[in-house]
């Protein structure tokens, strides 16, 4: 039996946001035979609470190596979560020249509004700032193409709906359409998420009959096929080792239920492939 895909987008303590213990990931991991852990830990200048967001890298390539002794059937591999910011291009890019990383996931988290994360920068200005948050998006992928994979579209969006669970992704398609178009055009995968997918099914689920538990997610995989779209990655974006590979088969299903066969990983920044 081949082994099952792994998870490439998950947060440590290494990450300002997380408290959880790399080796916890790997404990996971061993338990189904998956041959790699990927970390995929944040780098966000100017954050919300006035401090940049740096990973100890040296520290963690030192840990990974210590548990690579521990498990030594799982291969540690190293991402890294890229919050874009335009003023802050040339440190990015001093921080991925330093280090051998495997896979550069290009984010959307924070702008002159604030956090996309929390409910209050969008709260009474909901389509402003959701517009905002595509206008970063383009221009992240006009101006930084250098990552391999773009990561959670739908991060801001989720976080609209919690304020209403009204909107659907559908009210933005020209948006949507235009970033799918760019990123097929630079012949980079989207990410699928499937914490993002959580958040917006409960919401969805509680307030709307109508709406199906993944009907978001075939939304957006229509959408990406019609945009010539073949490529994607599935992710957690874990923070603690209990959401580690979060509702994988549900998503893999319906992935192939909307006609992809494949799911795209990374080595050392070069692309392979996973049939589903
Ligand atoms: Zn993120
Ligand atoms: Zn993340």
């Amino acid at each position: 039996m081949k082994p099952l895909l792994h998870d490439q987008h998950l947060h440590s303590s290494f990450s300002n946001d997380s408290d959880e213990d790399l080796r916890k990931y790997f404990i996971e991991a061993s338990k189904i035979n998956i041959p790699y852990v990927m970390t995929c830990e944040h780098l966000d200048f100017a954050t919300f609470d006035g401090t940049n967001w740096i990973p100890d890298f040296d520290n963690l390539i030192k840990y990974q190596k210590e548990l690579k002794k521990e498990f030594p059937n799982i291969t540690p591999l190293l991402g890294l979560e890229l919050g874009y910011k335009k003023d802050y291009l040339d440190d990015t890019k001093a921080l991925i020249e330093k280090y051998d990383f495997d896979l550069i996931q290009l984010s959307i988290h924070d702008g002159k509004y604030g956090d996309f994360y929390f409910p209050s920068t969008f709260q009474n200005k909901e389509i402003e700032v959701i517009n905002y948050y595509f206008d970063l998006m383009e221009e992240a992928l006009t101006i930084y193409p250098d990552f391999d994979s773009l990561s959670h579209i739908d991060f801001g969006f989720k976080t609209m709906v919690q304020i209403n669970p009204k909107y659907k992704f559908n009210m933005f398609e020209d948006r949507i359409k235009k970033i799918l178009k760019m990123l097929v055009k630079l012949n980079k995968p989207l990410e699928i998420n499937s914490k993002v997918n959580d958040v917006l099914n409960n919401i969805y689920i509680e307030n709307d009959s109508n709406y199906h538990y993944d009907d978001h997610l075939r939304y957006l995989l229509s959408l990406y096929k019609e945009c010539g779209g073949t490529k994607l990655t599935l992710s957690s974006d874990a923070h603690k080792a209990n959401r580690y590979r979060l509702d994988f088969d549900k998503h893999i299903k319906t992935i192939k239920e909307m006609g992809f066969n494949k799911l795209s990983y990374f080595i050392k920044r070069k692309e392979y492939y996973y049939d589903i």
